[in-house]
């Protein structure tokens, strides 16, 4: 019989985060695939837990999945933990995850830290709708067309970054978004200098040019405004006629209905008026 592979979330900060069911698996598991090894250790030296450990990250994840597949296939269960927080997020854990499933393994999740969502409740912004980012590319294009391709979602969204980059990131945030858009950028959560930082881009840019970003953050980003870019969506749930109807029911005379749809929906007048008028 196949083993199990067990996601185990582990502490982003405070080891007394780590939860009881975690350490039960971590003593029950055959082997423990770690993202980072040196900090795996520290974790089970402090619970006083002894266990196989082997690295599993971004440079070795193919040779590691299939050797770690062939043991679970073996009847082993192996705990898989990323460097901090819950595994598969912003880690190579997705593919493993893939892997186990194309080949019929069973996958559990033990729930835990995970830096995003807690950055998320902290920051104020709405947690109703939020879209998880993750990093930005490292290559400027990349990045630009990120940033660009979320400006308009309305959604919160929640981006990780590391120190070093924070000033690039909110000066690159600031000319997609503007000044004006709230963040909140979250640091250190769960560790002694835990803290929350709500601002605008434009106020988060002055003060980065004065003091220097420590520590692991989060950047929780408001949604844009709804604008009518953010309503392009709601004329693909409507037809050409209804939306024509609409304005002319607003007081519009059909003429200049057709012509506002046309311009909504980015389409030539003739068409909006063919189709507004076919079977006539
Ligand atoms: N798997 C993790 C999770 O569940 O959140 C995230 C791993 S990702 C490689 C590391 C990033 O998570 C950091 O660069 C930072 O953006 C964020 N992060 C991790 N720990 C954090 C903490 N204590 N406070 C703020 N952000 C943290």
């Amino acid at each position: 019989m196949n083993g199990k592979l067990y996601l185990c979330a582990t502490p982003i900060g405070n080891l007394g985060d780590v939860s009881s069911r975690c350490l039960e698996v971590f003593n029950s598991v055959d082997l423990i695939a770690a993202e980072d090894t040196r900090r795996t250790i520290q974790l089970l030296n402090h619970f006083e837990i002894s266990k196989p450990l082997t690295s599993y990250h971004e440079h070795n994840k193919h040779e590691k999945g299939g050797y770690i597949i062939s043991l679970l296939k073996n009847g082993k269960n192996v705990a898989l933990v990323s460097d901090a927080g819950t595994p598969a997020i912003s880690d190579p854990g997705e593919d493993l995850v893939k892997l186990c499933i194309e080949n019929d393994i069973d996958v559990t999740s033990i729930p835990g830290p995970v830096a995003g969502i807690n950055a998320l409740i902290l920051s104020g912004l709405p947690t109703r709708r939020f879209a998880f980012e993750g990093f930005l590319s490292v290559n400027k294009r990349h990045r630009k067309e990120h940033l660009e391709s979320v400006k308009n979602d309305t959604h919160t969204l929640i981006f990780y970054e590391a120190p070093h980059k924070l000033k690039n990131t909110i000066s690159d945030m600031r000319s997609a978004f503007g000044g004006d858009r709230k963040i909140a950028l979250v640091r250190e959560l769960t560790k002694l200098h835990e803290e929350v930082k709500r601002c605008t881009l434009d106020e988060a840019a002055a003060f980065y040019e004065e003091n220097n970003p420590r520590g692991e953050y989060v950047i929780v980003v408001e949604g844009a405004v709804e604008t009518e870019n953010s309503e392009e969506n709601v004329w693909d749930n409507i037809s050409v006629k209804e939306h024509v109807d609409k304005y002319i029911a607003e007081g519009m005379t059909s003429k200049d209905a057709i012509k506002k749809a046309a311009s909504d929906r980015n389409l030539p007048k003739r068409d909006v008026y063919n189709e507004y008028h076919r079977g006539d």
